[in-house]
């Protein structure tokens, strides 16, 4: 390719935004010269390397704006510690039909089993997948919207917790809510009733709920929105922080 015309590509690419063809457009010329491309060929290969290379970006990006704790997946999971949870229905998760579905996920039990492992790799999936994501604690959001009102910002606040395809809100039920707080908790599932979905993970039953949210009617309220179109999933079983201890206790691996 003349000198001229890869310039003046460079150049257009620029313009456009196409930074990776910027970047590679004598590669893939010299590529598609060796694999003897057709045109279509050449446009499809060029589209396509533009377009990976934007979607990791935007991957990496929303990634870091998620609030997310770590950014493990499913494959980090080890489903024989676990030997009572349902792999399958967690797996049939990982496929998002719920997202589009707008329902919901309650993965509940006690601590350590997992909880907000699975919610983190549902939620690493969504984003991969192309849907907005967020993740925060019941305890920052409670806080966070107790300082938006303070300062008359209530519903812009709440607005950014009803944007995301997918909220995960972590550790209900660790710190009991006051009512003013239920009361936030409550507008914030009714808003997003059936337009987007939300992962909770609690280490209280549904039952226990009440207590959590300190008032039994926004407790029910939640509750006859929050379940209805919910998926739960159940962790009843060892916690996974206690298993390094158990193997030095043991001195040897607890599985075997
Ligand atoms: P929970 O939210 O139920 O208290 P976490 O999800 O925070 O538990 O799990 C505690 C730690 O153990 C995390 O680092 C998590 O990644 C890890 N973990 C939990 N269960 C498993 C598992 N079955 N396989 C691999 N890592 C696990
Ligand atoms: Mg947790």
């Amino acid at each position: 390719m003349s000198e001229l015309i890869s310039t003046r590509i460079r150049d257009h690419a620029g313009k456009l935004g196409l930074t990776h063809l910027v970047e590679t457009v004598d590669q893939l010329a010299a590529r598609a010269e060796t694999e003897q491309l057709g045109y279509l060929g050449f446009l499809d290969l060029l589209l396509e390397e533009e377009l990976g290379l934007r979607e990791s970006r935007r991957f990496r990006n929303a990634l870091k704006l998620s609030g997310l704790p770590h950014h493990k997946t499913l494959d980090g999971f080890d489903f024989a510690f676990q030997p009572d949870l349902d792999a399958r229905k967690v797996r049939d998760l990982a496929t998002l039909d719920f997202i589009d579905k707008r329902s919901n996920i309650a993965l509940l039990g006690p601590p350590g089993v997992g909880k907000t492992m699975i919610a983190v790799v549902l939620a690493v999936a969504a984003c991969q997948a192309g849907y907005s994501i967020y993740f925060t604690s019941l305890d920052d959001l409670v806080r966070r919207l107790r300082a938006a009102e303070a300062t008359g910002r209530f519903n812009r606040q709440l607005a950014a917790y009803l944007r995301p395809g997918v909220l995960v809100v972590d550790g209900v039920g660790y710190l009991p809510l006051d009512r003013a707080e239920a009361n936030m908790v409550f507008q914030l599932v009714s808003r997003r009733y059936e337009r987007g979905s939300v992962i909770i993970t609690s280490n209280k039953s549904f039952t226990e709920w009440g207590s959590v949210l300190g008032d039994d009617v926004l407790a029910t309220a939640i509750l006859d929105r929050l379940p209805h179109h919910c998926d739960v999933v159940s962790i009843n079983g060892p916690s996974y922080r206690l298993k390094d201890r158990l193997i030095l206790v043991t001195g040897g691996d607890p599985m075997t």
